[in-house]
């Protein structure tokens, strides 16, 4: 007999519930498959730089299967829509008794699953894992069987589960046989790839190992005080390996257990813990609520919000020439490396909406576009909060003062001087406001002046607001 896994999100051989479902048996023959899609990454704005990370990551992953013995094909077809078809053939000449896969949440992906087992029929026995997250969505519900919409209860009940029982780890597959074969290289996808500091995102599943251990042991329990500071290294990045799966959240889980025993009873590293839970908690919703990954926002009303259509305007903020040095340092950083910190994320996001009066699902799209560890319900449930289009987000009447965001969190400008070497020279008491300290020096600065008015913007975009949310 032989069973097929279907990799997609889930790069890795450690604690893959499909993988290892599929070698219980020592008798039967394995042998994996992953379909590059990318006419459909181009659908869903998949950066460059997650091509070239999954690309890296599907070339460790066969050497890691190949050293067990088990194959692993890499194929191109088009879209979702060709993957039925494609499955079908392949398990017809393969003759392939049984399917594993795990499930991705998102509506395109559920469409497409849904689509291959009904085309491989009562021929292939299809198995699906909840691997990507730590409690299957729908399981974590409020007392009227409904998905919370509000955060922390959410987790609370969240915390709950898991002290009546932890979502266990499971181990990479033993050995099948020798290491067979020489591996052919990989050929390219049909889609753009864009280089990755690997300094900054290692390649290879055992560097991403590596790279939790030791922010457990070092990091974890500092994390609360030092995670908002973009000049101090304080959160993990390991969401470049968690949004394609070289990682899983059970590990993370249980690492965090292991250097900090306490974590579920609210001790150190615990606030770690909880951005893990808000990474469930969005693609909980997903499921919940499918019109999520349709473009719509979760408060209805908001979609009637004016937006305001300065094409310069955005171009600025992409480019980060906004003239405020927090959102621009922030924008070099994403365009420059792939990531930004959390809290520039929400100040980049906020700005966008909130001071440019830009339609949220643009910002949503570009940074798509540019992340390495661009995940749907996390983008999009960061874009909803930003924007306050989503549930449990910020208020529409709370807005960030971009430049006050600047003096709290980045106060000396070191991180502003790391991406914007035009503003170097300029004294710290002025690094948030350069165009003040220009004038006072009849200077030109090479930086442009603020594009908008930060107080007029706020006004302006209340108004909008508010005549949607009466309308
Ligand atoms: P850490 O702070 O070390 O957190 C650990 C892990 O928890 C992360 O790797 C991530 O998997 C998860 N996590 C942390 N914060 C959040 C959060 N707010 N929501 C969901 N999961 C979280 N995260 C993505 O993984 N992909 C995205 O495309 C993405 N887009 C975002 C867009 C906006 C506008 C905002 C405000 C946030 C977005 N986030 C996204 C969430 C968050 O900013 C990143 O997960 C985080 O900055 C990654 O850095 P880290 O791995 O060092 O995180």
């Amino acid at each position: 007999a032989t069973h097929l896994v279907w990799f997609r999100n889930d790069l890795r051989v450690n604690d893959n519930l499909a993988l290892a479902a599929a070698c219980r048996s020592s008798e039967v023959r394995v042998i994996g498959i992953f379909l590059a899609t990318p006419q459909q990454w181009r659908q869903h704005d998949m950066a460059p730089r997650q091509a070239e990370f999954i690309w890296q990551h599907v070339q460790g992953l066969r050497a890691a299967l190949a050293e067990r013995g088990i194959e692993l094909l890499v194929r191109e077809v088009g879209d979702f829509n060709d993957c039925a078809q494609f499955l079908k053939n392949f398990c017809e000449q393969q003759q392939v008794e049984a399917l594993f896969y795990n499930y991705q949440y998102e509506l395109n992906e559920r469409q497409r699953d849904a689509a291959v087992e009904k085309a491989l029929g009562r021929e292939v026995v299809c198995q699906g894992f909840d691997d990507s997250v730590l409690l299957p969505p729908a399981s974590v519900i409020t007392g009227n069987q409904e998905m919370y919409k509000v955060f922390t209860p959410f987790s609370k009940a969240f915390i709950k589960r898991l002290h009546e029982g932890l979502p266990e780890c499971v181990s990479a597959p033993k050995a099948r046989g020798a290491s067979l074969w020489e591996i052919p290289p990989l050929h390219e996808f049909d889609y753009p790839r864009q280089p990755i500091d690997e300094s900054l995102f290692p390649i290879g599943e055992p560097q991403a190992i590596n790279q939790l251990r030791q922010f457990c042991r070092q990091s974890a329990a500092d994390y609360e005080q030092r995670r908002d500071f973009p000049a101090v290294d304080g959160t993990s990045r390991l969401s470049a390996y968690l949004a394609i799966g070289v990682l899983s959240p059970r590990q993370c889980l249980h690492r965090l257990l292991k250097e900090h025993p306490q974590v579920l009873d609210g001790g150190s590293g615990s606030v770690w813990l909880n951005e893990l839970i808000w990474r469930e908690f969005y693609r909980h919703l997903l499921v919940a609520y499918p019109k999520l990954c349709r473009h719509q926002p979760f408060i209805s009303w908001t979609d009637k919000v004016v937006w305001r259509q300065d094409e310069a305007q955005f171009i600025a903020w992409q480019q980060g020439k906004t003239g405020f040095p927090i959102v621009d340092a922030a924008m070099r950083q994403l365009n420059t490396t792939g990531w930004m910190l959390n809290r520039l994320r929400m100040v980049a996001a906020s700005f966008l909406v909130k001071d440019l009066l830009c339609d949220w699902r643009r910002g949503e799209r570009y940074f798509m576009s540019q992340l390495v560890d661009g995940d749907l319900a996390a983008n999009n449930g960061g874009w909803q909060w930003a924007a306050s289009t989503g549930t449990d987000a910020a208020p529409y009447f709370r807005i960030f003062n971009p430049t006050t965001q600047g003096e709290r969190f980045d106060a000396q400008g070191e991180f502003i001087r790391q991406w914007l070497p035009e503003l170097v020279a300029v004294p710290d008491k002025y690094i948030h406001t350069p165009w003040l300290w220009a004038e006072k020096q009849q200077l030109e600065l090479d930086y442009p002046r603020p594009i908008v008015e930060h107080k007029q913007a706020r006004i302006a975009t209340l108004a909008a607001y508010e005549a949607a949310r009466k309308s």
